[in-house]
């Protein structure tokens, strides 16, 4: 049935054939759907005013009213301003416009009421208000219709055809009056009922021009709701799917080779945290179900041991197992520390990349099927076609964020039944997005690290204290310690973040001179037999210094490593720096994280110092990275595949909107799981217009 939301966006008043074609290709907005799905990010309270004594550069945007008691053009031409001190009796400020200066010039008058709106900024010392918004207080006062003005991303093109947050607004308020009665409501009846939620229009017309913050409140949890409620149902409904049609490998015994590496080789006691995860994972893979695990924990909590061992598990079974890891030196260390475990039990493991010859190839495809080869270590490699196993009963996926969901299916069609998975991540997720990401997966949780680590000592300091820092550095090195120096490396300005590395490269050759100070450098602009020959030198203390871009994020573990300086630490996210951290506090001795910045922090930069320097608990800190970025930008989540691209909801700041919504789907479908009954109609219908190609009900129900 054809909706109103599917009218194309030029039969709007005031959109023509032009605008229509930058809100296209400029948001995906082309229908009158899109237009009203397209949700501010912020309100600002009209009835709310700032007095001007009041303002600091930091605010936002924000409303005063005042006087105009002087205003003057100065400059010629192009350089021409305007200026207009405004007063509120509490103090004054200047207004400044660079354009459009006759047509302002023109109607501006003096010692009347104006409301001025805009942001305020820092100008040689003192506050202005740059291009404000000016509205006369009586007419302001006679349209006020709702009283909280939203506020809609644009981008720069759009600005430039004068498509702004304001006319998007206007938009809204021409849309929204033709939306009356004609929507379909998208929810069952019940649920709108039984959690007192407002109708489909009414929770539309508020969000956009909410008439008080209740109503605003009321509105955004409707959408919010509906939002995570139907991710949720599609998450469990797959779920479903998956243990009622899949069976699982049984791995029922333990055999020689746990047990002979438990006895015989482990040289230290697991934690109580490796052991319950064994325990779960014991339990897993001996229901005759597949087992889909998402194992977190923090940098150096033994992940890779847990994983190890439950692949020894399923070899006593008489299965081939893998691991998958997201780069070639996290594939190579693997298979260094894991050949190093299994070889004395008689265990063989091979390794295999995108630089695996072609040859070993070959052969590494015949042992692979005749079932010869049962550890085998690799990066998306492992994905081709070529490569078949005899009976692959175990999957390890080791830092998840860069495999899509489409790449683990994948490994399933390489067998008749579906191998266990277990997937590793030392990014900790927080619960809501585990929840939602990895909503069809179990997770398992080390909370634990092993005994005698001593925490990392993470300490600022600005560029002042280089010398400092410096001779601390020394000092480490003259005990014997050795030393990671990380420079930033963002994507768009390699050349800008190589001369940084370059210019601290010569400090530090200075400050630390051959023949004393011997310095590895490693950086992505490398080839790979320079980066190894320089890693190499690091890891048998031949050098002392390890200059590098962010490369050696993931992957290196050298315990005798006990100090991380960041430069430019500000410039990092908080995962990252966390991921950095990680890299020191491997071995016994104190380690230290050192976190270089500039004078000046934004305030999300100043707390991303902060956490860091008060925590060393990755899951406190990945809350306030979800805060602070929201999930979008989570490392790699845009590549996981599944729906997380919210519209409304905030995977940080709506936990427990999420909490509801999974427990109202769970309870729905636990009652009706195929979504056949009349009152679940709607569910089914709305579902399969969302992920129309993703569901195939014939094949489902
Ligand atoms: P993760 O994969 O979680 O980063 P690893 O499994 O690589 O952690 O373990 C980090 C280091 O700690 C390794 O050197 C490992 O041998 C060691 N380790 C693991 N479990 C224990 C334990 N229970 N007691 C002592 N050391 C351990
Ligand atoms: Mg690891």
């Amino acid at each position: 049935m054809a909706s109103i939301l599917d009218d194309n966006i030029t039969y709007l008043k005031g959109v023509g054939p032009d605008k229509a074609n930058t809100l296209a290709s400029e948001l995906g907005i082309k229908t009158f759907g899109d237009l009203v799905y397209y949700f501010p990010y912020r309100y600002l309270d009209r009835t709310k005013f700032y007095t001007i004594s009041e303002l600091d550069a930091e605010m936002n945007y924000i409303q005063i009213k005042g006087k105009i008691i002087h205003f003057e053009v100065a400059g010629e031409k192009r350089k021409q301003r305007m200026t207009a001190v405004l007063s509120d009796g509490t103090g004054t400020i200047k207004l400044v416009w660079f354009q459009g200066i006759k047509w302002i010039a023109d109607r501006i008058k003096l010692n009347i009421h104006y409301v001025v709106f805009g942001k305020p900024t820092e100008f040689n010392g003192a506050l202005n208000i740059t291009h404000p918004e000016l509205e006369e207080l009586a007419k302001f006062n006679e349209k006020l219709d709702y009283n909280w003005l939203a506020f809609y991303n644009t981008t720069e093109k759009m600005k430039a055809k004068y498509i702004n947050s304001k006319a998007i607004h206007n938009m809204q308020m021409s849309l929204l009056p033709l939306l009356k009665d004609k929507l379909t409501e998208t929810l069952p009846a019940y649920l709108i009922e039984k959690h007192k939620l407002l109708n489909l229009y009414d929770a539309l017309y508020n969000v956009h021009l909410p008439l008080s913050q209740d109503n605003l409140q009321i509105a955004q949890f409707r959408l919010k709701f509906e939002e995570l409620f139907y991710i949720q149902l599609k998450i469990l409904r797959l779920k479903h799917y998956r243990t009622t049609h899949f069976g699982g490998y049984r791995f029922e015994r333990v055999g020689d080779y746990f047990n002979r590496f438990f006895n015989e080789i482990l040289p230290f006691e697991l934690t109580h945290a490796q052991k319950k995860v064994l325990r779960e994972i014991r339990i897993d893979t001996n229901t005759g179900k597949q087992m889909n695990r998402l194992l977190q924990g923090d940098v150096g909590s033994g992940k890779t041991l847990v994983a190890l061992m439950t692949m020894l598990l399923a070899i006593d079974n008489g299965f081939q197992t893998c691991i998958m890891a997201p780069t070639e030196i996290l594939a190579n260390q693997h298979f260094q520390t894991i050949s190093e475990w299994v070889i004395p039990i008689g265990l063989t493991v091979e390794l295999l990349t995108g630089t695996t010859k072609q040859s070993k190839r070959k052969t590494l495809h015949a042992a692979l099927q005749n079932g010869e080869c049962k550890i085998l270590i690799g990066t998306h490699a492992l994905l081709e076609d070529p490569v078949q196993f005899k009976n692959l009963g175990m999957v390890v996926i080791d830092e998840q964020h860069r495999f899509g969901v489409a790449q683990r299916a994948k490994l399933w069609k390489k067998n008749v039944q579906p191998p266990h998975i277990l997937v590793m991540t030392a990014t900790p997720i927080p619960r809501t997005l585990a929840m939602t990401l990895y909503g069809d997966l179990d997770v398992s949780v080390i909370d634990e690290l092993p005994p005698g680590r001593k925490p990392i000592k993470t300490l600022h300091y600005n560029d002042a204290k280089r010398l400092r820092v410096f001779g601390f550095i020394k000092e480490q090195i003259e005990l014997g310690r050795q030393i990671y120096i990380v420079y930033p490396l963002i994507r768009e300005s390699e050349a800008i973040d190589y001369k940084d590395l370059e210019d601290g490269l010569e400090s530090i050759s200075r400050a630390f001179p051959a023949p004393k100070f011997a310095i590895s450098v490693v950086h992505g602009k490398m080839k790979p037999e320079e980066k190894d020959k320089a890693m190499d030198l690091f890891v048998r203390k031949q050098t002392q210094i390890m200059i590098a871009t962010t490369v050696i994020e993931v992957g290196v573990n050298i315990p005798n490593a006990s100090v991380m300086v960041i430069e430019s630490a500000e410039r990092f996210g908080l995962s990252q720096l966390h991921q950095l951290r990680g890299r020191v506090g491997r071995g016994a001795d104190q380690s230290y994280c050192i976190l270089m910045t500039g004078y000046k922090l934004t305030t999300d930069g100043k707390t991303r110092i902060k956490t860091m320097v008060e925590t060393n608990d990755g899951f406190e800190i990945s809350e306030v990275d979800l805060k602070l970025r929201g999930p979008g930008d989570i490392e790699g989540t845009q590549q996981s595949g599944l729906p997380i691209d919210l519209k409304i909801a905030n995977l940080g700041r709506d936990a427990q909107i999420l909490t509801v919504a999974r427990q109202v789907a769970e309870d729905i479908l636990s009652v009706d799981p195929n979504l056949g009954e009349p009152q679940n109609f709607v569910l089914r219908k709305i579902m399969e217009q969302k992920w129309k190609y993703e569901f195939n009900w014939s094949q489902i129900s």
